[in-house]
């Protein structure tokens, strides 16, 4: 391929939708992945595809999102295992019923279709598995999940018979510019001219933000992950509770994926199989799974299949970044997901080729911005100034 016109950092959902997006242009697209598709966040997620509790900033982008969903098996030709069962966030005690009002309150307001449910019966009668515990539950139909790594070889595919190429097992180290704007990436195998190159890089954005004088704010921390083995259906929609603490859904194979909350996590990404890994402690791994059988007692029956840590790239008001940087033409950012990028992606994905194709960006985005940052949580207005422009 002659040099693309565009590179993008990171074959996750951001970067799959974004290529796919991108490729009913006729520009040169690469995709350029340090491991394999999926193989970090986008792979290691629950994938609920949700508007409910998410904040306001985002509920155009989850609309949006969820408008795509079901079509997206015919636009991009293979199957993504969504599914538009709802979403229920529990109650399990009163200061989460609080909780519980509150969201379905102010989400009403923010124009969501979202029901609050005050008897058992009400909630059982969608997901009879339930405890009878449960007090109350918010309940949004229109929500959903979907199959994470069949969703990223859907986009990945479609953009390949666009002509887009992937190059995995090979990492960007840099990203070069000169008199303001991009002119090149160098990765561990080549240098590769480009004019323009979009970071969609998950937890690793500011390796790559940081010579060029600049940083998004993130933590980082582990949510834990159990996959049961197969059993019968017993539970539609994906179910979270009022605290985070705990989400799950049944996997359309019948599995169940389990989630904890974001724990703290001082751990360091290791590599198993050429694969990253995060590990999880068996504390982690227990809490999780006593969270779980209160919420679904009939949990306690299931075999555990596979359990694994996933990180989240976490910015201080859990918004994404999705900007064009001003400094540097031809550079964009979309990572500081938070922990809920995986049922935007649609939004995403589109947002980042009409940045890159300088139109306006089809949904408000102003949220979402680098700049909303302190200025000293961003160190191109701070400390590296002097180094950025010479
Ligand atoms: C446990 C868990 C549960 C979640 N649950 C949900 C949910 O229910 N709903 C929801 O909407 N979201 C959820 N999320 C969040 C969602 O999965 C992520 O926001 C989304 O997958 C992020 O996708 P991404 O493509 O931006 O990042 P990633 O999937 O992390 O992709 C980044 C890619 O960049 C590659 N990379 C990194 N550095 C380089 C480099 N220098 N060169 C080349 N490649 C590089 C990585 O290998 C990786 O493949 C969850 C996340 C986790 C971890």
């Amino acid at each position: 391929m002659n040099s693309p016109d565009i590179i993008i950092v990171g074959a996750g959902i951001t970067g799959c939708a974004a290529a796919f997006e991108l490729s009913k242009s006729n520009l040169k697209i690469e995709v350029i992945e340090k491991y394999k598709p999926a193989s970090m966040a986008s792979g290691w997620t629950l994938a609920g595809v949700r508007q409910s509790g998410r904040h306001s900033a985002e509920i155009p982008l989850a609309k949006y999102s969820v408008q795509e969903w079901p079509n997206l098996v015919e636009i991009l030709g293979s199957d993504t295992g969504y599914t538009q069962m709802g979403n229920l966030r529990l109650a399990r005690n009163d200061e989460e019923v609080i909780i519980i009002k509150n969201l379905v309150r102010n989400q009403k307001k923010a124009g969501l279709d979202i029901k609050y449910l005050s008897e058992n019966k009400d909630i059982q009668e969608i997901a009879p598995a339930l405890s009878k515990k449960i007090i109350a539950a918010s309940f949004c139909s229109t929500d959903g999940h979907a199959e994470p790594i069949k969703t990223v070889q859907a986009y990945k595919s479609a953009a390949e018979r666009n002509g887009v190429i992937f190059s995995s097992n090979e990492e960007v180290l840099e990203v070069n510019v000169k008199s303001n704007r991009v002119r090149s990436v160098r990765t561990s195998k080549r240098n590769v001219e480009t004019q323009t190159c979009i970071l969609a890089n998950g937890i690793h954005c500011n390796a790559l933000l940081k010579n060029l004088g600049m940083r998004i704010p993130l933590d980082v921390p582990i949510v834990t992950v159990i996959q049961t083995e197969k059993t019968a259906e017993i539970l539609k929609p994906v179910i979270g509770v009022a605290n985070a603490n705990l989400a799950m859904r049944q996997e359309l194979n019948g599995c169940f994926r389990i989630t904890s909350g974001a724990q703290k996590w001082n751990g360091k990404l290791e590599e198993k199989d050429r694969m990253p890994y995060a590990a999880t402690s068996l504390e982690k791994i227990h809490f999780t799974i006593e969270r779980a059988i209160e919420v679904i007692p009939n949990l306690s029956q299931c075999s555990i299949k596979s359990f694994w840590g996933g990180l989240l790239d976490l910015t201080p008001d859990a918004l994404p970044v999705i900007d064009q940087i001003k400094e540097y033409e031809g550079l964009i950012v979309a990572s500081g997901f938070s922990g809920h990028g995986f049922g935007i992606a649609p939004a995403i994905g589109g947002i980042l080729a009409d940045l890159t194709m300088k139109a306006p960006a089809r949904l408000p985005i102003d949220p979402f911005s680098l700049y909303r940052f302190k200025k000293n949580n961003n160190l191109k207005e701070e400390e590296n100034e002097p180094t950025l422009h010479g």
